[in-house]
């Protein structure tokens, strides 16, 4: 074979469902030389992550680490740790990783029953009470920002019907952590993952997960240990606890970039964090109105870092895409299950959610309706 020309990515504007933009102190700190897996420098390294991530999950949860993966295998390493052959879980199912969780938790050997609602719609706890119908259940799921449809699913009130089926609590903080509160131990949340690549701005690869001293307790009863070798918490907590016993090679460079990228969210401020989230997903969604587009979230249940907007009656969805890359180096995402063909998904998350980005992007959006000669003319919401 011909030996390829060394990589040259383009420059892109990451500005859709993730990746995100990755700030340039997190790709120099990537960079930087690779240590040994025990080295004592890089144990305190983790020890800084495992604290950093506990600020920003809002817990004092000791089980606490990011695992080696994508967000999908944070989702994994909750069911397959909590749930055995024959356990029941309650699932909200309203967008693209609802249904994951059904399909992982089944995957695992659990019952699942499913609290089904319109994607884009977001549950009340007397949706999951009505569901449960007074039985008892392992686990109840749900997503905390269901990046598929752009709806922040709020937590308030899903403890109490957790506790009256005999359920832990999870949580898919994916898409929240960074960009918006999540407070795990205020909400009651037993158990929660992320991924690197949404608001936290890191490359994708790894899957900060939390566990509460009752999930802890759940776990050590089981009768079988989870099938899951790779994702087994019980194995890789002796890693990033006391014992510092091997269990994989940690993805050194990767949670440097994590050590970062935690570093710079706390150094802003959370709350000045979230606020800039809010801010500009305001001045987005208020953007693309006056463009005479239209949200498909109703404004009381939108994500601030993740816009649905729909598309206008005519207009090629890859076409405009195309468009949007090649003349304005912006990276949008396209519509996923129902909403397929029918709406945009833009993403300010992290690094990448600042002013700039969100005109450049409107005035990107406004050219690729102006290329395909398509008027919108929605009215504002
Ligand atoms: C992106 C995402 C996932 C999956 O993460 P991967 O990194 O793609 O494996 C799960 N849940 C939500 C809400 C997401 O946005």
């Amino acid at each position: 074979m011909q030996i390829p020309a060394p990589l040259v990515p383009p420059k892109r504007l990451l500005m859709g469902p993730g990746p995100s933009e990755v700030a340039p102190s997190v790709l120099r700190a990537m960079s930087a030389p690779t240590l040994g897996h025990l080295d004592p420098d890089f144990l305190r390294v983790m020890d800084e992550i495992a604290d950093m991530l506990r600020v920003v999950f809002g817990t004092e949860n000791r089980l606490t680490m990011p695992m080696s993966g994508t967000g999908s295998a944070g989702m994994e390493t909750l069911f397959v740790n909590l749930l055995q052959p024959g356990a029941r879980a309650l699932v909200g199912v309203n967008g693209v990783f609802g249904t994951r969780m059904a399909e992982v938790a089944r995957r695992c050997g659990a019952e699942v029953v499913t609290v089904e609602a319109e994607w884009g719609q977001v549950f009340s706890p007397e949706d999951f009470a009505a569901a449960a119908q007074g039985q008892r259940f392992d686990v109840m799921a749900l997503v905390h920002a269901e990046t598929s449809t752009g709806a922040a699913q709020p937590l308030d009130g899903m403890r109490a019907v957790a506790d009256a089926c005999g359920a832990l609590l999870l949580a898919d903080c994916v898409t929240s952590l960074g960009g918006m509160p999540v407070e795990l131990d205020r909400y009651g949340v037993d158990a929660a993952y992320s991924g690197t690549q949404k608001c936290l701005s890191c490359p994708p690869g790894l899957a900060p997960v939390s566990f509460s001293a009752r999930a802890e307790e759940i776990m050590a009863q089981r009768a079988a240990p989870a099938q899951s070798w790779y994702l087994d918490l019980g194995l890789i907590a002796k890693y990033w606890g006391g014992e510092r016993a091997y269990h994989h090679t940690a993805p050194i460079n990767q949670l440097y970039g994590l050590h970062e990228a935690l570093r710079l969210a706390l150094e802003e401020g959370l709350e000045a964090r979230y606020a800039r989230h809010q801010q500009q997903g305001a001045a987005l969604a208020a953007g693309l109105e006056a463009l005479g587009l239209s949200l498909w979230v109703e404004p009381e249940h939108r994500l601030a870092q993740l816009t649905s907007v729909r598309l206008p009656e005519g207009f090629d969805d890859a076409r405009g895409r195309r468009f949007l890359l090649e003349e304005f180096g912006i990276e949008v995402g396209g519509g996923l299950g129902p909403m397929a063909g029918k709406v945009w998904r833009i993403g300010l998350m992290g690094h990448g959610c600042t002013r700039p980005n969100v005109e450049l992007c409107l005035r990107g959006i406004e050219a690729a309706l102006a290329e395909q000669g398509v008027t919108a003319s929605h009215p504002a919401s």
